[in-house]
């Protein structure tokens, strides 16, 4: 408690010293009813990983909320936040925007960004759109540790376990299905909650990881999503035997 009372209190000292920028909003996406993905140029410079702070004024009182870059900045031109429609003001102003319309923010900010060194496999854990600061990561990890061809030696297993309520909820789908076929050693569970289907875990993410035949052998994980389901799964992680300065997490509040 007392470690995020700090690291919310670092973090806005943080963001009251970074300037303003601006973005401008080339696309909006819906995905599915409850999620947008805000795409603007010029991309933001930043890891995988990171977050910016989007600002909106409101009566003359700025306000501002974190989003993390759901694009990597290697492929693609634009940056882009996915942004779940919750009953609250802000996600819904932001999915709002049109072609056209500027974005102010500051940042990047954060520390939840993947380590430089992986000496044993690595576990990456999302719900929802959670799954924006971690599909950077997935993307810098197989382009650092990906092994194209089975047997190639040197690579590690990069395993995502993805937790949605239905796989039409899978968010950046096809992007799993191509890194499943183009990387020997990359492993997708999708975790569905509210369906069965051959091929996913029917369940949440932290009973998939739980019930993971082969079990850990004290690699990295990267946990994303809400505050439940991050506090459950760093649980799992730590019933499971991942050492505690292995677990890192960031929680969307
Ligand atoms: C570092 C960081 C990065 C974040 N990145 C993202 C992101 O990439 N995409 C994103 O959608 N949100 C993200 N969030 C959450 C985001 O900042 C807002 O809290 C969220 O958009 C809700 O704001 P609101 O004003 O619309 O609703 P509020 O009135 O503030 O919240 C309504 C309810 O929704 C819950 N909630 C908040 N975020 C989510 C979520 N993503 N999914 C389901 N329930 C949620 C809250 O716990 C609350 O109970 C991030 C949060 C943090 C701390």
């Amino acid at each position: 408690m007392l470690l995020i009372a700090a690291y919310l209190l670092r973090r806005r000292a943080e963001e009251s010293m970074a300037l303003d920028k601006e973005g401008k909003i080339i696309e909006v996406l819906n995905p599915s009813e409850d999620v947008c993905m805000v795409r603007f140029e010029p991309p933001v410079s930043c890891k995988p990983g990171q977050f910016i702070s989007v600002l909106r004024e409101e009566m003359g009182k700025p306000i501002r909320k974190p989003y993390s870059i759901a694009s990597t900045v290697d492929e693609h031109t634009y940056s882009e936040l996915c942004v779940r429609i919750v009953p609250g003001e802000f996600s819904t102003w932001i999915c709002s925007h049109k072609p056209g319309d500027l974005l102010r923010f500051k940042g990047p900010f954060g520390g939840f960004i993947l380590q430089d060194q992986a000496d044993n496999d690595l576990v990456f854990a999302a719900t929802g759109t959670g799954i924006s600061s971690i599909r950077p990561m997935v993307f810098l990890a197989l382009k650092r540790w990906g092994v194209r061809e089975k047997g190639e030696p040197g690579g590690i297993i990069v395993r995502l376990f993805f937790g949605v309520r239905t796989w039409d909820g899978l968010l950046y789908k096809e992007d799993w299905e191509r890194l499943t076929r183009e990387y020997a050693n990359f492993r997708f569970i999708p975790c569905l909650s509210r369906e069965a289907r051959d091929g996913a875990y029917r369940g949440y993410v932290q009973n998939a990881l739980l019930e993971t035949p082969e079990g850990f052998k004290g690699e990295d994980i990267y946990i994303c999503g809400v505050e439940k389901m991050v506090q459950e799964t760093v649980e799992a992680a730590k019933k499971m035997g991942f050492p505690k300065e292995k677990i890192h997490f960031e929680e969307y509040v």
